[in-house]
Formats: C-alpha cells, sequence, structure tokens
C-alpha cells in the first residue's frame, strides 16, 4: 500500500474543495502550529506541515517559543490562537519540554480547533462513536485501507501498541467499523499466538523490525507505524518488511505508507474545522 500515492490523492481533493471553499466564503483555512525549543524532529515536522498546508492552499504559520516558556505563558499563546477567528486549525508540536505538563496544553486547545484530535473532548467523541476530529495517524491508516479496499467489517483486528496517538484510536476507529479488535501491549502474554490469528494487523511501538513473518498469518494485512533511525540514519519499520511481504495481501512501507497518511489527515482535519467554523459563523 503506497501511502504517498494515496497521500497524492487526499491532498488533491482537500486542494480543490479549499478553493471552493474560498470562493464561496472569502475566507481562507488558517493552520498555526506552535513549537517549543529547537528540537530538530520537531521544527523538521512543522516546517513539513506548514508547507503541505500551504500546497493545498491554506494559510499557515509557526510560532516558535524558546525551550524556556513557561506553561503559563504557552497557555496563553493558545488562548490567543483560541480567540482569532482567522485560525481555523492550532497544533502544538510533541513532545513540550519536561516543565510543561502536555495534558493541560491539549485541553487549553479548542476543541474545535484541535486538528490533532487529541483533546480529551474528541478522544471521548471518537470512543462512543461520533464524528468529531480523529487523531491523524489512525485516521490516515483509516483511509488506506478504504483506498485499497480492504475489509474491515468483520475481521479480526490486532493492534500491537496502545499509545494514545495511535494505538488506542485505531482501535476504536477498527471497532467503528465493525472489525472484532485486540489491543496489545508489553505486559500482553503470548503475543504471537494472538498476531498469528489477525486478519489486520497494526503495529506501532517504536522497535525496529520487530513483527517478523512467523508472526503473521498468510494473507493477512500489515500496517507498519513505527518510525525507527538505524545507526547509518536510514529510517526502518516496527516490520521486517522484506521477510513479511511476500507472506501477506498487503502491508505498508517504510518510508512512504503511514507517513505521509499522517500529514494529509492534519490537511483534511483543517480543512473540517473550517467548515465547521464558518458555516457556525454564516448562520449566526
Ligand atoms: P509509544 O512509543 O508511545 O508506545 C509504545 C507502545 O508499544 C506502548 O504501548 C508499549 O506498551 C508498546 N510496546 C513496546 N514494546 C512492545 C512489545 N515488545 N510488544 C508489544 N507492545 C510493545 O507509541 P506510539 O504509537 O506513539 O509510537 C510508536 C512508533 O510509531 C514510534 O516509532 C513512533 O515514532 C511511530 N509513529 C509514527 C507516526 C507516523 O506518522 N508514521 C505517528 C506516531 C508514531 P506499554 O504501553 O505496555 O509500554
Amino acid at each position: 500500500m503506497d501511502g504517498k500515492e494515496v497521500a497524492v490523492v487526499v491532498q488533491e481533493k482537500i486542494k480543490k474543495q479549499t478553493a471552493e471553499w474560498i470562493k464561496r466564503t472569502g475566507q481562507t483555512p488558517k493552520l498555526t502550529a506552535v513549537v517549543v525549543g529547537k528540537n530538530a524532529a520537531s521544527q523538521f515536522y512543522v516546517r513539513s506541515k506548514k508547507k503541505a498546508a500551504m500546497e493545498v492552499g491554506f494559510i499557515s504559520e509557526i510560532i516558535e517559543l524558546p525551550a524556556k516558556v513557561t506553561e503559563v505563558e504557552l497557555l496563553a499563546c493558545i488562548k490567543e490562537l483560541n480567540q482569532d477567528v482567522t485560525v481555523h486549525g492550532i497544533l502544538v508540536q510533541l513532545p513540550l519540554p519536561q516543565h510543561i505538563d502536555e495534558h493541560k496544553v491539549i485541553c487549553q486547545i479548542d476543541v474545535y480547533k484541535d486538528v490533532d484530535g487529541f483533546h480529551p473532548e474528541q478522544v471521548g467523541a471518537l470512543s462512543i462513536g461520533l464524528n468529531g476530529l480523529a487523531p491523524c495517524t489512525p485516521a490516515g491508516i483509516i483511509e488506506l485501507l478504504k483506498y485499497y479496499k480492504i475489509k474491515i467489517s468483520g475481521k479480526h483486528a490486532v493492534v500491537i501498541g496502545r499509545s494514545n496517538i495511535v494505538g488506542k484510536p485505531i482501535a476504536n476507529m477498527l471497532l467503528k467499523l465493525d472489525a472484532t479488535v485486540t489491543i496489545t501491549h508489553s505486559q500482553t502474554q503470548n503475543l504471537a499466538e494472538i498476531t498469528r490469528g489477525a486478519d489486520i494487523l497494526i503495529v506501532s511501538i517504536g522497535q525496529p523490525h520487530f513483527l517478523t513473518a512467523d508472526l503473521v498469518k498468510e494473507g493477512a494485512v500489515v500496517i507498519d507505524v513505527g518510525i525507527n533511525r538505524t545507526e547509518a540514519g536510514k529510517l526502518i519499520g516496527d516490520v521486517d518488511f522484506e521477510g513479511v511481504k511476500e507472506k501477506v495481501f498487503a502491508i505498508t512501507p517504510v518510508p512512504g505508507g503511514v507517513g505521509p497518511m499522517t500529514i494529509s489527515m492534519l490537511l483534511d482535519n483543517t480543512l473540517v474545522a473550517f467548515k465547521r467554523i464558518v458555516s457556525v459563523e454564516n448562520k449566526e
């Protein structure tokens, strides 16, 4: 499954819709990213997001705050963005420095502008099957499965990893689509037995080439979320792609699988947030 190809398709659709909405409303979707400190990976990610946002016709800005910014100052910055009617999507690049409470910061973001989908209210909405702004990586996985017409209903989906940003939300999304879902983690007993029973396997643990062919059922669909860097600087996933690919029906590579979809879904969420905000404004 080629995430780069599907990401282009999704972004073309967003670009077309954005142009139509700008024409109709005279307003332009705006995505603001807040980044704290000089972490190279964070800086790279926010710049990639800004570039992608501008390519589909959004306005995008990055607010760079120093590593020593206080929690109170960061919360005040978010409050300002919440009140700014020209801003439709807000994201705070994680991780934050240790002296800042990540949870407090996420809760401060206006739920209608929370395009990362991390606010507890969005998480709650997702868990009871309501449509909100879903976290981008799991939303991208679902988009990939749909694009490749992978049947989800009735299938046994096994998720390895229980993070708040991937494992738990993808489990909820698959459940909503009528999969039978098993979530596994570092304390799971007999993991191999469980993974060998999976029709769809989602791996998000951050351990290079953890999932080997002997852990996978013939004909399964494997989604590799992991991003690991080798000593030589090469990006590799949590799945032993070469070993597993011969055995499965479909598999995502790293890089070029889930990664590009994550940014596409961020843009999609921003457009959804924009449409909701502008529609409410127009009714008032
Ligand atoms: P975390 O790194 O937050 O947590 C890892 C999860 O894996 C935990 O739930 C942990 O279990 C579980 N785990 C660790 N070792 C094992 C094991 N041996 N067997 C079973 N489960 C295990 O998860 P994330 O989802 O945030 O990140 C995982 C990977 O995905 C990272 O490489 C990250 O960089 C990548 N990623 C990629 C994205 C993309 O856009 N492509 C987006 C987000 C993440 P426990 O809870 O018990 O500790």
